[in-house]
């Protein structure tokens, strides 16, 4: 099945109500990780790649990688998404390398850093609409300001300063009117990486309110969840077992999620719960077998250590069994649907 545009899984996932992980790869294990969770438990497919992404494995490197698991599973639709595109000349280089998906993050300026005015944001975000939606790729916008920094990229918000920049839910509702974008990340008390929350979440972590009230004006706007991962502790213990150190740290309770999910969110962003298992997967064949040093020895448990955290979050989220009740279509096809 060749790559299909992201927006017809985020509606299959809205007209049936669940929720889709959206993972991110840097090589081929992490690629066959998902690949592999999403085949056992027949879940449709959000692959994303961050600038550094791209750097690292360069474009043809990871553009046959994608062709390759679309060969080898025929049966699972998958979309190929670039995370947080800093301009338009960032997305529309992901469109040529075959993603079906950008994010045009216009929230920050093309620094990746400083906070961008309401009027930045809508000029490059729609530039990015009408580019990507001549050729039926799926365009994601964000709103608000994220607490802390992936990949480089963030305003590097504390979880407490990122709660005083939420998204205001008017203003997404004039942001859609004047982009037309087909999802948009909002904020709403997450942030990225792996030291989310200093203390172990009592109250609502999530600010419910806010998501509600974003759906209610944006029925039709699919709403993504980014810095969603829960980083579970005993993912952290393994890491301190075997010489790791990791500072006490707490991530998004998956329940949360699942709240969040009967209120919108179709996408929800998930790296740092795979980065903690392939490391400590690593960690600890490295401990217990210190003259190991066939690369398969370590990449290879690196890699069931996070299909297990795919599957866990797919039948979590909702999406695992609908890999098969998805109609899938090309970009070329989609362009119909955006000239209505
Ligand atoms: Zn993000």
């Amino acid at each position: 099945m060749p790559l299909v545009p992201m927006r017809i899984l985020l509606d299959h996932a809205a007209e049936n109500n669940y929720g889709l992980a959206a993972f991110n790869v840097n090589n081929m294990e992490q690629i066959q990780a998902i690949m592999a969770a999403a085949e056992k438990t027949e879940s449709p497919v959000i692959v994303q790649a961050s600038r550094g992404a791209r750097e690292y494995t360069n474009d043809a490197y990871l553009r046959h990688l994608m062709l390759a698991a679309a060969e080898l599973y025929p049966q699972i639709p998958i979309a190929m998404h670039q995370d947080h595109g800093n301009s338009p000349e960032t997305c529309l280089s992901a469109i040529k390398q075959n993603f079906t998906s950008v994010m045009m993050d216009g929230s920050l300026l093309e620094d990746g850093k400083t906070p961008a005015p309401y009027k930045h944001n809508v000029r490059v975000t729609k530039k990015v609409v009408k580019a990507a939606h001549a050729k039926g790729v799926t365009v994601e916008g964000e709103l608000g300001t994220l607490g802390g920094i992936e990949d480089g990229h963030g305003a590097g918000l504390s979880a407490e300063e990122a709660r005083k920049h939420l998204t205001d839910p008017a203003q997404a509702e004039q942001f859609v009117a004047d982009t037309g974008v087909d999802a948009l990340a909002v904020a709403i008390g997450t942030s990225h990486g792996a030291y989310k929350f200093t203390h172990r979440p009592t109250g609502d972590v999530l600010v419910m309110t806010v998501i509600e009230e974003i759906h209610r004006r944006l029925p039709n706007t699919h709403l993504v969840m980014h810095g969603s991962s829960s980083v579970p502790q005993e993912l952290l213990e393994i890491i301190r077992q075997y010489g790791g150190q990791m500072k006490e740290t707490y991530g998004v309770p998956v329940e949360e999620i699942q709240r969040g999910i009967q209120h919108g969110v179709r996408k929800i962003n998930v790296d740092t719960d795979n980065r903690l298992a392939m490391t400590g997967a690593v960690r600890k064949v490295f401990f217990e077998s210190p003259g190991e040093f066939d690369p398969r020895k370590w990449l290879g448990p690196s890699r069931s250590a996070m299909q297990k955290v795919c599957e866990e979050r797919m039948i979590a989220f909702g999406q695992a069994g609908n890999a098969g009740k998805i109609t899938p279509i090309t970009c070329r096809q989609m362009r119909v649907f955006y000239k209505k």
